[in-house]
């Protein structure tokens, strides 16, 4: 594997969760040029035999100890809770030239689990693509999911640097812009902007009920406001669970606006409404006007 922008090729790809994310960075990667075969690994025969069909992956493996042998890349793309298992399986076989990345969308956790079970940790450089939907599995995948969306890396002091320059170019084949950050930066950043929406979606559909009567009644703003109450529950399981405490304080400080507006609301203080929904215009005004084009 060579890193340098003309001539990054990647021999064996194991792509540890042929789902969303992973069979979209494969097919981004086809699309790149920049490799020579894709192993995918997953639990679901049929699922990884779709993969095969729709040329996301070349072959397939349900046995990561075997997968990963002569694996050059090797990137986890399973949920964040999964990946404790996974590392310390994929350590008893790993060769020593290989590089692990990931996608998870936790980075705090993640690095603990490869630091636990890696005979050399250095050699795996955490990251997290900002893109996906709200689909799961192989033939959600598309090759066009990462282009001009942003990919944070999180690498701490004792990253080689070399994977980290490998692990940029990869991600950077997938179309992605790549960002550097600490793992607790990212981990409270993105409870912030990610989790707590997603934690804040599915609580609302379940306020509404399951009465049809509501539902019926519903329409374009609620759609947009709960698309994300459809992903997978037991991704979104495994994110809260994985970075815990940031995500408690972001659920507090909802608490304490919400709390706001109920005060105002049996107060009958419009001034004080009016505040709250004005500042919060602006912020998200602005915040689209910066980089609603970049989304
Ligand atoms: P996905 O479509 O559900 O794919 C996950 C894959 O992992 C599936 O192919 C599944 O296949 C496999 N898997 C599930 N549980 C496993 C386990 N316990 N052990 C081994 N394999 C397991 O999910 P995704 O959206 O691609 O998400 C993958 C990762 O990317 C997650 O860590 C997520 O946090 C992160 N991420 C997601 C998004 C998004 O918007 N979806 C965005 C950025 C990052 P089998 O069930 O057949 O094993």
């Amino acid at each position: 594997m060579n890193a340098s922008n003309k001539t990054f090729v990647i021999k064996h790809l194991v792509v540890i969760g042929t789902g969303l994310i992973g069979g979209s960075v494969a097919l981004a990667l086809k699309r790149a040029g920049c490799v020579e075969r894709i192993t995918g690994v997953g639990r679901s025969a049929q699922n990884l035999e779709e993969a095969v069909q729709l040329g996301v992956i070349d072959d397939f493996s349900h046995d990561i100890a075997t997968a990963v042998v002569d694996a050059d890349m090797v990137l986890l793309a399973v949920p964040v809770a999964a990946c404790d298992q996974v590392f310390s399986t994929l350590a008893k076989s790993l060769s020593n030239q290989a590089i692990i990345t990931d996608a998870g969308s936790t980075k705090q956790s993640v690095m603990v689990s490869a630091e636990r079970h890696l005979s050399d940790a250095s050699r795996f450089v955490p990251a997290h693509p900002i893109a996906g939907t709200e689909h799961s599995g192989a033939a959600a995948a598309f090759a066009e999911l990462f282009d001009d969306k942003k990919c944070i890396l999180t690498p701490n002091e004792n990253t080689d640097i070399k994977a980290l320059a490998t692990v940029q170019s990869m991600w950077e084949a997938t179309g992605a812009r790549v960002k550097i950050m600490s793992a607790d930066e990212h981990d409270d950043v993105l409870a912030a902007v990610s989790h707590l929406p997603h934690l804040a979606a599915f609580a609302i559909v379940n306020a509404v009920g399951k009465s049809d009567h509501a539902f019926r009644f519903a329409a374009g703003g609620f759609r947009d406001f709960t698309r994300i109450a459809s992903s997978s529950p037991e991704m979104w399981r495994d994110i809260a669970l994985c970075n815990q405490s940031a995500i408690v304080d972001k659920i507090d400080a909802l608490q304490a606006e919400l709390s706001v507006l109920r005060d105002a609301l049996t107060e009958n203080d419009g001034d004080a409404l009016l505040d709250k929904f004005t500042s919060a215009k602006q912020a998200r005004d602005s915040w689209m006007s910066k980089y609603g084009d970049k989304l």
